[in-house]
């Protein structure tokens, strides 16, 4: 029993030790602590403040809950810590491609080649404007000798009411021609949806080969973009100042990935 009593006391006695703010803030008015006090303290220590920030290097400052002694720690800046294009911890916020760390940029060419519908290369778009091109003056040619089939008058008649010889149309030169434009023009069809296709890889293939290169900023990428679909407009012989489809679905990728809109400098 004297046993069961000594180990409830000691137990006690290290429940006092934990209970220490009343030895801290003794009810004597005596609110300063003594070094005798802090040494039986079993602190706790809580960071209070801190000066430091995600660019500049500061102090952190830790307080025991139970007898008030500081710890004052030197931190280095932290850096900033990046959801998307905004910092966690300061708000700060990045508004230019050209901006992010290379690490950000990373994480920003692997999202985009992961959604990327396909990339096409320049030789393969080029074989492709090609043939786009000789498929619409086909189309043209085809379309020119329709209507000459149609104005021509080769056939000479007899026409025994007037007693007078008539020119007539050719109906068999009319339909040859139209079979020709009808042909003509399926065939520029799947060069046109192809044409578009490989447009469309090669603005991807520009886009990824300019974040990888670290040197994309919001106007150079832009810039980049607006011309090769001024190119593809005029080859087209579009007058369509709208930029091709391609271009908003690039735009609204990168602002998902990164929160950056490129449109805005
Ligand atoms: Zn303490
Ligand atoms: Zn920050």
């Amino acid at each position: 029993m004297k046993k069961i009593l000594s180990i409830i006391l000691s137990f006690g006695a290290v429940l006092l030790v934990g209970c220490s703010p009343t030895n801290a803030n003794s009810s004597d008015g005596n609110s300063t602590t003594n070094s005798s006090q802090q040494a039986k303290c079993s602190h706790d220590y809580r960071l209070i403040s801190s000066t430091a920030t995600c660019t500049q290097d500061g102090e952190e400052i830790f307080e025991c809950r139970y007898c008030y002694q500081q710890n004052i720690k030197n931190v280095q800046a932290a850096g900033h810590s990046y959801n998307k294009n905004v910092c966690s911890a300061c708000g700060n916020t990045i508004t230019d491609i050209s901006q992010l760390n290379y690490e950000q940029i990373d994480e920003l060419y692997d999202a985009l080649f992961y959604i990327c519908p396909y990339t096409v290369d320049s030789d393969t778009l080029s074989a492709s404007r090609t043939l786009y091109t000789s498929a619409r003056e086909q189309v043209e040619d085809c379309t020119n000798a329709l209507d000459a089939a149609k104005n021509q008058r080769p056939v000479r008649v007899y026409n025994s009411a007037t007693g007078q010889w008539e020119y007539q149309i050719n109906q068999k030169l009319i339909d040859d021609a139209q079979g020709d434009l009808d042909e003509a023009e399926s065939f520029f069809a799947l060069c046109e949806d192809s044409y578009l296709f490989n447009c469309k890889g090669f603005a991807w293939e520009l886009t990824l080969n300019h974040i990888k290169s670290k040197k994309a900023s919001n106007a150079s990428l832009k810039e980049k973009l607006a011309t090769f679909g001024a190119v593809q407009l005029l080859s087209m012989d579009s007058e369509s100042t709208k930029m091709p489809d391609w271009y908003d679905d690039i735009v609204l990728s990168i602002k998902t990935i990164i929160g950056i809109d490129i449109t805005t400098q």
